[in-house]
């Protein structure tokens, strides 16, 4: 059986449940209990499971909640359900069963003409950039914006706005191969945020980077959080967690073992 740790929630490996067994944390929610789920709940999972079609269970029964403004770190090695996690939030899969509610909205029963509406109010980052390698840096932003429906007279102006709030105003005419691995990743993130998203998904953001290079990508992740985003970051990246100190939700085997406030980075161990 995984150490306790500081958390007062206890994995059972005999059903593979986590139990609360303490007081709570201030602003540790989310195990089998399912805490308080409130009106400043933005992310809301509820029981969730999810196989692939290969029959492997990704997520098994998990209960979560992120509130308005947080910002959290889910861990946990390669394979233990992370990104299948953020999918669910912007609805790449649907849930085999449970519910996921973001915002207000149940993802998963929502009309598949509604999910272009529901992406435009996530920005997501991933490890691997995703940039269009034969536009510039600010034709990356405004071709987003485009897709997503921003009005023309906008787009130019958010697309400054937000190159030169990731320190990036500077090379906007630079095209992805011109920048360094960190330089392209908060072009990455400018475009994640460029459509003013209230919540801000990464995938291992910082897979890519240098150690030096990951504690500035995260830095940037808190300002923007600071400005009053949800920001929930996928890692198996223990200096980035450790040095942050925030929310630290630990998934092992598709379930939460652990879910902590002020959080170090935890693996829960293979018995
Ligand atoms: P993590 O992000 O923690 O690495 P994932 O959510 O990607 O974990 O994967 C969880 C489990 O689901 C793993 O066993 C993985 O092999 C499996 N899995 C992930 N994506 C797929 C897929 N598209 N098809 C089938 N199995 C998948």
């Amino acid at each position: 059986m995984p150490r306790a740790g500081a958390s007062s929630a206890q994995y059972d490996a005999s059903d593979g449940r986590t139990r609360f067994t303490g007081a709570a944390p201030a602003g540790a929610l989310g195990w089998t209990g399912r805490g308080i789920v409130g009106a400043q709940t933005v992310i809301d999972f509820e029981h969730v499971s999810f196989t692939y079609d290969n029959d492997i269970e990704a997520l098994h029964e998990v209960d979560a909640h992120l509130d308005k403004g947080e910002f959290a770190f889910i861990v946990g090695p390669t394979g233990e359900g992370k990104s299948t996690f953020l999918k669910l939030i912007y609805r790449e899969v649907v849930p085999t069963s449970g519910r996921v509610i973001v915002a207000g909205t149940d993802v998963g029963r929502l009309p598949r003409g509604r999910v272009p509406h529901l992406r435009r109010r996530i920005g997501v980052v991933f490890q691997d950039f995703r940039l269009l390698s034969d536009k510039t840096i600010s034709e990356n932003i405004l071709f987003a914006l485009e897709a997503m429906g921003v009005p023309r007279r906008d787009m130019r102006r958010r697309t400054a706005e937000v190159l030169r709030q990731v320190g990036l105003g500077f090379r906007m005419d630079a095209f992805p191969s011109e920048l360094s691995a960190g330089e392209q990743q908060r072009a990455c993130i400018a475009r994640a945020i460029a459509n003013y998203p209230p919540i801000l998904l990464a995938d291992e953001p910082t897979g890519n980077l240098d150690p030096e290079t990951s504690l500035e990508i995260v830095t940037l992740f808190r300002d923007i959080n600071i400005r009053g985003t949800t920001v929930l970051i996928a890692t198996h990246d223990k200096q980035v967690v450790d040095t942050m100190n925030r929310r630290v939700i630990s998934l092992h085997r598709g379930r939460i073992v652990r879910d902590v406030a002020q959080g170090q980075y935890y693996a829960a161990a293979y018995d």
